[in-house]
């Protein structure tokens, strides 16, 4: 079976989490301080803070730009569900953008447009690995006095102009979930430059304690373990080899599947680099199969493919009742109809790059 995710674990990381269960101190203590140094130094960044999810990580970076009810965030409806839901948790309304259709990234062309005088805050998505276009969006923000916040989760690595994602914006979210490019099982990181923002998130991920029974503020309990942070110390290292490992499979795919009709291949925007979280290609009409029996044939070859997302997000019912219908971004919902990620992930070798394209082709000449 050639999976669509597997975790790439090694010596160091049972090492690393062996040291912290033999400490006996398992929970937020020095190796989560370790990771927050080391991450944010790859970030680019003055500081980052650990926390126990990516969901957690923007729902704490939009406390911390202070984002609340009334505001307006702007993102688009093609992402995973979790860039969205704590907008709402937060109390604040989602603004939706529509997408680059080459990209799949959010439009900017139309995010002036979406502008009111309630915006608070821009949430970009790096979508598959790929960075967004930065430059434009950071002009309107500035022009209007917004904070971006960027869900980086699936593109630790990439970079826009040479710069790091998460130290673009004024915060940046990340996942260390078990799918993702560097993992801790679960986990999340928020990277920001600004003193203020990062004295907030640390105060909110522990019930906004400003010392022993001392709150200042509310607050969660979205704490890492060092059992997490020894895993992610790891996997940073090894960080920059997982994304060429994905970009090398990338570029065999591309040029594999190049020739296949019915197949769009994705495309690298200008001045960036794409980490391939995903390797994520649009099945169009001219394909003999529907995108669901692709990837049903795909499985029966064992090749594990999938659809992310099968539904742009102003389409789940909480989020359509405020207001959304279909028909509203019609790129978001083409696209969720069209894509299919393949296996691309490190562990992915060239033998399974061949099974792959081999299945492809078959299905592609209606064998
Ligand atoms: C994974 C992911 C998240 C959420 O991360 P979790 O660690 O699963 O909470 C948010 N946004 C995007 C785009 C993601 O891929």
């Amino acid at each position: 079976m050639i999976h669509i995710a597997s975790p790439d674990i090694g010596p160091e990381e049972t090492a690393a989490v062996n040291d912290v269960l033999k400490s006996g101190m398992l929970a937020q203590g020095p190796k989560v301080a370790e990771l927050e140094k080391s991450f944010a130094e790859y970030c680019g960044t003055k500081y980052a803070a650990a926390v126990s999810s990516g969901t957690a990580a923007i729902h704490a970076a939009l406390y911390a730009a202070g984002v609340g009810p009334g505001d307006e965030v702007i993102t688009t409806p093609f992402s995973f569900i979790a860039t969205i839901n704590p907008i709402l948790f937060i109390g604040a309304k989602p603004v939706l953008v529509d997408i680059d259709p080459a990209t799949f990234n959010i439009n900017t062309s139309q995010l002036e447009a979406a502008i009111t005088s309630k915006t608070k805050a821009i949430v970009p998505i790096h979508l598959y690995g790929q960075a967004c276009d930065f430059d434009e969006l950071a002009e309107t923000a500035n022009k209007h006095n917004l904070k971006v916040i960027e869900d980086a989760c699936q593109a630790i690595g990439a970079e826009y102009k040479g710069k790091k994602i998460g130290g673009l914006g004024d915060l940046g979210c990340f996942s260390l979930y078990a799918t993702k490019n560097i993992m801790s099982g679960e986990g999340g990181m928020v990277t920001t430059s600004n003193e203020d923002y990062i004295k907030v998130i640390k105060q909110f991920r522990q019930h906004g304690m400003t010392g022993p029974y001392e709150y200042a503020d509310i607050g969660y309990n979205y704490r890492m373990t060092d059992l997490q942070a020894a895993i992610a110390i790891e996997q940073l290292k090894k960080a920059d080899n997982f994304n060429s490992a994905r970009q090398k499979n990338a570029e065999l795919l591309n040029d594999k599947l190049a020739d296949v009709i019915g197949i769009e291949l994705p495309q690298i925007a200008d001045n960036r680099t794409h980490v391939f979280h995903q390797f994520t290609v649009r099945l169009t009409e001219e394909f003999p199969l529907s995108r669901d029996e692709f990837i049903e044939k795909l499985k029966e070859n064992g090749i594990m493919a999938g659809a992310y997302y099968p539904k742009a997000l102003h389409e789940y019912s909480h989020i359509a009742k405020l207001g959304f219908k279909t028909g509203d971004f019609p790129e978001a919902e083409k696209a969720a109809k069209q894509v299919v990620s393949l296996p691309v992930h490190p562990k992915v070798s060239k033998d399974d790059i061949e099974t792959i394209v081999s299945a492809i082709k078959e299905l592609a000449n209606g064998s």
